[in-house]
C-alpha cells in the first residue's frame, strides 16, 4: 500500500482527495495546508507520493516542490493545478514534478496520475 501526503490549502480539496485515495487503497499518512508545512511533513513522514497544490498562501506549491526535491531528488510529487496555470506547470516540470492533476478533481484522472507514479 503506497503512502500519500496531501498538501493543499483548501479543506474541501484535501477531503475530496483523501476520500478518492483511501477508497482506492492508498494510505493517506498526512495533510498539510501550505508549502512549508508540506515540506516539514514530507521530511517527517517520507511518503511514497505527495499531492501538491500549486496556489497556497506563504510557501506555494512550486517552492515546496523545490524544497522536497532538494531533500530527496527522487521524491514523487504530483502537482494539483487549476485552469490557466500553464507557466506554473512548466516551472513545476523543470523542478521535477512527475505528474499533474487538474482541478476540479475527477476520480479517474486522480487515480491514473497516481498509478503512473
Ligand atoms: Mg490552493
Amino acid at each position: 500500500m503506497k503512502s500519500v501526503l496531501i498538501v493543499d490549502d483548501s479543506r474541501t480539496s484535501r477531503r475530496f482527495l483523501r476520500d478518492i485515495l483511501e477508497r482506492a487503497g492508498y494510505n493517506v499518512v498526512g495533510e498539510a495546508i501550505n508549502g512549508q508545512e508540506g515540506f516539514d511533513q514530507y521530511v517527517k513522514l517520507v511518503p511514497d507520493i505527495v499531492t501538491m497544490d500549486i496556489t497556497m498562501p506563504g510557501v506555494d506549491g512550486i517552492e515546496s516542490l523545490k524544497l522536497i526535491r532538494k531533500n530527496n531528488p527522487n521524491a514523487k510529487v504530483v502537482m494539483i493545478t487549476a485552469a490557466g496555470q500553464k507557466e506554473k506547470m512548466m516551472e513545476a516540470v523543470k523542478f521535477g514534478a512527475i505528474e499533474f492533476i487538474t482541478k476540479p478533481f475527477m476520480e479517474e484522472s486522480v487515480l491514473s496520475a497516481l498509478r503512473r507514479c
